[in-house]
C-alpha cells in the first residue's frame, strides 16, 4: 500500500496553481502556527482511524505532497512517520518522499533534519532556472535557491533527489527551456519531472493569457520543447519512463509507479483521495470540513465502488502513459476482451503514423505518441468506454467480473469513432 499525506499550506499562492492550499503568510513560523497545530492534531486522529481499520498493511511508500510540505517542521514530519510506523508495517526500504520548495531549505540544517526524521527522497519544486519565468509563475524562489537547495540536500546526505520542472510557459523560448534543463543536469538529480504547463481555470495566469497580456509559445515550439527536452535528458542517462518523468536507472518514483500500476493507496489530509480494495473516496477539501469528518468518524462514508469499466479504463489510461505500456493480457484478464480487436482501426492508424509500437504483448506510445498522448488517450478512452458499456464476449467472463455487469451483450470489433487526428496538437500536459 502507498500512503499520501496532503499538506495544505503554502507561503503564498503561485499564479498558475489551482491545487487546494491555504496561504500561511510570509512571516508566519509554521512551528508556531495554530493552523499547522490543528492540522497535525486532525492528521493524527485520521491516522488512528485508519490504523484501526487497515492496521498492519505493508506500506512501501509515503509521499508528503501539497501544498508545500517543507513548511512542516522536520520534527512533525518525524512524528507523522512514527505514527505511520506504529499503525502500519512500514517496509524497511520504503520510499519516503517530501516535496520541498527550494527556498524552504535555506538556512539551518533543515535538509539534514528531514533526513533524520526519516525522509529519504526530496522532490524539489524548481520549475525553471530562468528568473523571468519564475516571476511569470509567481514562485517565491530564485534560480540560485534551487542550486543551493540541491547542494544542501546533498551535503545532508540525500542520495535521491527529484527536480520538478515546467515547460511551455508564457514567453518561454525553446532555447530558454533547454538552458533550464542544462542547468538542472549540472545539479545531477536522480529524477526529473517535466510537465507542460496547463492553464487552470480561475488562475491569474489563465486570466492574463486570456486577456492577451501573456502569450504561450507557439504550438510548434512547444512540440520542440517536449521532443528535444526528452532527447537531452535521455542523452544524459535518464530513462524516459513516463510521459513527463525521467529517472536514472533504479530511481523511478516508486510512489507514482504504484499509482500507475493500480496499487492501493491511502490519502490523508484535506482533499486527499484513497483507493483501497476497489473502493474510492475523497476527503473534503477544506480543513474544517475535513476535521469534522475525522472527528465524526465518517471518513470514507461516501465511497465510489469502482466498476469493472472504470478499472479497465484506468488500467488503459495509466499504463499507456508509461514507457512500458499496456500489457494487453492484463486488459483481457480484467475484461475478457481483446484490446487489439476492440480498437483495430484506431490501433492500425496510430501504428502507421509511428505513434504506437506493439511488442511482446505490450502496446506503448512512441516518443511522438507521447507528445500527443492527451489526444490519443482521449480517443481511446471514448472508444473503450463505449465498448465496455456494451460488455464482454460470452463465455469469456473473467474472474474480475464476478458480480459485475455480467449480462451485457458482446460488442462488435472495429466499430467506433474515427482515429485520432494525426497532426501536432498542443503539446502534452499533465
Ligand atoms: S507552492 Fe505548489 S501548491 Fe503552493 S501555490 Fe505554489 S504551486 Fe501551488
Amino acid at each position: 500500500m502507498l500512503i499520501y499525506v496532503h499538506v495544505p499550506f503554502c507561503r503564498t499562492r503561485c499564479r498558475y496553481c489551482a491545487f487546494f492550499s491555504s496561504p500561511l503568510g510570509r512571516g508566519v513560523d509554521p512551528a508556531a502556527s495554530p493552523a499547522v497545530t490543528a492540522y497535525a492534531d486532525t492528521l493524527f486522529l485520521e491516522l488512528a482511524h485508519w490504523g484501526d481499520r487497515l492496521g498492519g498493511s505493508e506500506v512501501e511508500s509515503v509521499f508528503f505532497g501539497g501544498g508545500t510540505p517543507s513548511l512542516l517542521p522536520p520534527r512533525l514530519v518525524g512524528l507523522i512517520l512514527e505514527r505511520i510506523g506504529k499503525y502500519f508495517h512500514l517496509a524497511p526500504r520504503a520510499e519516503i518522499t517530501l516535496e520541498a520548495n527550494p527556498e524552504s531549505l535555506r538556512g539551518g540544517h533543515r535538509a539534514a533534519q528531514y533526513l533524520t526524521a526519516g525522509v529519504n527522497r526530496l522532490s524539489l519544486g524548481v520549475q525553471s532556472m530562468d528568473e523571468t519565468m519564475l516571476r511569470v509563475l509567481g514562485r517565491s524562489h530564485k534560480a540560485a535557491d534551487s542550486l543551493h537547495s540541491v547542494f544542501l540536500a546533498r551535503e545532508a546526505g540525500f542520495a535521491n533527489i527529484s527536480v520538478d520542472l515546467m515547460w511551455g510557459l508564457p514567453g518561454q523560448s525553446v532555447r530558454q527551456w533547454l538552458q533550464t534543463l542544462k542547468d538542472v543536469l549540472r545539479m545531477n538529480p536522480e529524477h526529473v519531472s517535466a510537465y507542460g504547463l496547463t492553464l487552470e481555470p480561475g488562475t491569474e495566469l489563465e486570466r492574463e493569457v486570456e486577456e492577451g497580456r501573456l502569450r504561450l509559445p507557439e504550438e510548434r515550439d512547444q512540440n520542440i520543447m517536449f521532443m528535444e527536452g526528452a532527447a537531452l535528458l535521455e542523452q544524459n542517462g535518464y530513462l524516459h519512463y513516463e510521459v513527463s518523468n525521467f529517472a536514472r536507472m533504479g530511481f523511478q518514483c516508486r510512489h507514482n509507479t504504484g499509482y500507475w500500476e493500480g496499487e492501493d493507496y491511502l490519502g490523508l489530509g484535506p482533499s486527499a483521495t484513497s483507493t483501497i480494495a476497489g473502493r474510492r473516496w475523497t476527503n473534503p477539501a477544506g480543513q474544517n470540513a475535513w476535521d469534522t469528518r475525522v472527528r465524526q468518524r465518517t471518513l470514507g462514508s461516501e465511497v465510489e465502488e469502482l466498476t469493472l469499466r472504470t478499472r479497465a479504463l484506468e488500467l488503459m489510461m495509466l499504463r499507456l502513459r508509461t514507457a512500458r505500456g499496456l500489457r494487453m493480457q492484463a486488459y483481457r484478464e480484467l475484461t475478457g476482451r481483446d484490446f487489439l480487436r476492440d480498437h483495430k482501426r484506431m490501433v492500425q492508424a496510430l501504428h502507421e503514423n509511428g505513434l504506437i509500437r506493439i511488442r511482446n504483448g505490450y502496446l506503448r506510445l512512441t516518443r511522438s505518441g507521447m507528445l500527443v498522448s492527451n489526444a490519443i488517450l482521449s480517443n481511446l478512452f471514448a472508444r473503450a468506454d463505449e465498448v465496455l458499456r456494451q460488455g464482454v464476449p460470452s463465455g469469456k467472463t473473467s474472474a474480475a467480473l464476478a458480480g459485475e455487469e455480467k449480462t451485457l451483450p458482446q460488442a462488435q470489433a472495429g466499430e467506433g469513432p474515427e482515429v485520432v487526428g494525426v497532426r501536432w496538437p498542443r503539446a502534452d500536459t499533465v
